[in-house]
């Protein structure tokens, strides 16, 4: 008989279960965020709507508007990978598992969790996955 044990994440630290009222805190942390990336990233569009293609800038204009495009490019691709962060946290918080490291398994603390409620690994996992990434960067 196959065991179904795995599909439930047992936790193993000493961290406390989160109440019911802080999943809820949590819960409208990640709406709150979310709605403000949403807005942000409308209220950049809105601007880029707004610019004139047939008014040509000078060349410094020029130079400053290809940075903002890229600075707005960067932002865009970072609200996009915080959205889908705040995604799989609320996915989380549907599923029960809210709170607990996707790597490991472990209870993440309450305290990270209220810094960064969209965090999906423990501070130990994240320590290791930004070591990895400094060592390909
Ligand atoms: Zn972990």
């Amino acid at each position: 008989m196959a065991s179904k044990a795995s599909e439930k994440v047992t936790p193993t630290s000493s961290e406390p279960k989160l109440t019911k009222a802080q999943l809820k805190k949590f819960k409208e942390l990640l709406d709150e965020k979310r709605m403000e990336i949403i807005r942000k990233a409308q209220q950049t569009l809105d601007e880029e709507m707004t610019l004139d293609a047939n008014d040509l800038p000078d060349e410094m204009d020029l130079a400053s508007s290809e940075y903002l495009q890229s600075f707005t490019f960067r932002l865009r691709g970072r609200e996009k990978v915080f959205l889908d962060k705040i995604q799989k946290a609320l996915e989380k918080l549907e599923s029960g598992n809210f709170g607990t490291c996707d790597d490991c398994g472990e209870r993440i603390s309450a305290k990270r969790l209220e810094a960064r409620p969209e965090t999906t690994l423990c501070i130990r996992c994240k320590e290791d996955q930004e070591r990895v990434e400094k060592d390909f960067g």
